[in-house]
C-alpha cells in the first residue's frame, strides 16, 4: 500500500531523519514512536512533501505519494496550529472538502452531508457554530478526526492526536479507527506515550532519527530498543 524508503532530512546541516524505510499495509493502525525530537513528525511531512530537503522515495499503491495527495487526510501536531484565529468547527470540518469542492464554489450537498456526519459521528455536530479556539483540546482534536474523516482518503496521518485528550475523546477515536481499519484504510497515528494502550496498534514504529525497530509490540518493545531509543532506563516502567 504505503512505501516508505531510504527517506532523509536535513535542516540546514542537522540531521533529523537517516533513511528510514518502512512500509505500511491497507487495513493497519501503524502508531509511530519514539521521543520528543526523534524526527517523527519530519517523517510525515516529509512523506508529505511538505519539506524540501528530504531524499528518498515514498509509494502509494506504486505511484509518488506527493502526486496523490487528494488520497492522504493529514491531521498536523496541534501544538504546531495556531489556532487562535475565529473560524468555526464547520469550517475547519469543511476545509478538507476544499479539493473535492473546489476553493471558490459552493460546498455540494454531498460535502455538507460528510461533513454533518462526521462531525456528529465524532460528537461535534452540536458544536458546528462554535469558534475552534473556545474548545477543549479534545473536541478540538475531535474537529480535525472528523475533518480527516470527511475527506474519505485512503491513508490517514494523525500527528500525535492523543497529547492532551481527555479519555472520552481517545476512546472515540479508537473506535473510529477500528471502523476505518474495516474499510480498509491506511492509519499511521504518532505518539510519544509509551504508556498509552499499546494494544490497539498493529505494528509499531520505533523511531530516533533512524528506524530503531519495527514489528508487532512484542517485537518492538523490548529493553534494548527502548534504551537504544529513549536513552532512559526509566522508561522500561511505563513499557
Ligand atoms: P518529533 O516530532 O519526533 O518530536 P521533530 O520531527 O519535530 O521531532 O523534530 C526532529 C528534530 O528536528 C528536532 O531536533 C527538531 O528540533 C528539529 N527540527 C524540526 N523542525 C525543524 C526546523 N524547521 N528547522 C530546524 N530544525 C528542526
Ligand atoms: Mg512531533
Amino acid at each position: 500500500m504505503l512505501l516508505v524508503q531510504n527517506l532523509s532530512v536535513s535542516y540546514r546541516s542537522f540531521t533529523a531523519l537517516n533513511d528510514v524505510s518502512c512500509t505500511f499495509d491497507a487495513g493497519e493502525l501503524v502508531g509511530i514512536f519514539g521521543p520528543n525530537g526523534s524526527g517523527k513528525s519530519t517523517m510525515v511531512k516529509a512523506m508529505l512533501g511538505l519539506i524540501r530537503s528530504a531524499t528518498g522515495t515514498v509509494l502509494l499503491k506504486g505511484k509518488p505519494l506527493t502526486h496523490q495527495l487528494s488520497q492522504v487526510a493529514y491531521v498536523p501536531q496541534r501544538s504546531q496550529i495556531d489556532w487562535d484565529y475565529p473560524v468555526t468547527v464547520w469550517n475547519v470540518a469543511m476545509m478538507s472538502r476544499t479539493l473535492q469542492t473546489g476553493l471558490f464554489r459552493q460546498p455540494s450537498r454531498q460535502s455538507r452531508e460528510r461533513v454533518k456526519a462526521a462531525l456528529e459521528r465524532v460528537g461535534m455536530y452540536e458544536y458546528r457554530d462554535r469558534s475552534i479556539s473556545d474548545l477543549s483540546g479534545g473536541q478540538q482534536q475531535r474537529v480535525f478526526l472528523a475533518g480527516a474523516l470527511a475527506k474519505e482518503a485512503e491513508l490517514l496521518i494523525l500527528d500525535e492526536p492523543f497529547a492532551a485528550v481527555d479519555r472520552k475523546t481517545e476512546s472515540i477515536m479508537f473506535e473510529i479507527f477500528s471502523e476505518l481499519k474495516a474499510q480498509a484504510k491506511t492509519l499511521l497515528v504518532i505518539s510519544h506515550d509509551l504508556g498509552e494502550i499499546l494494544g490497539h496498534y498493529d505494528r509499531m514504529l520505533l523511531l530516533n532519527k533512524r528506524v530503531i525497530a519495527q514489528g508487532s509490540r512484542y517485537e518492538v518493545m523490548t529493553k534494548d530498543n527502548l534504551l537504544a531509543a529513549y536513552d532512559a532506563p526509566v522508561r522500561f516502567i511505563a513499557a
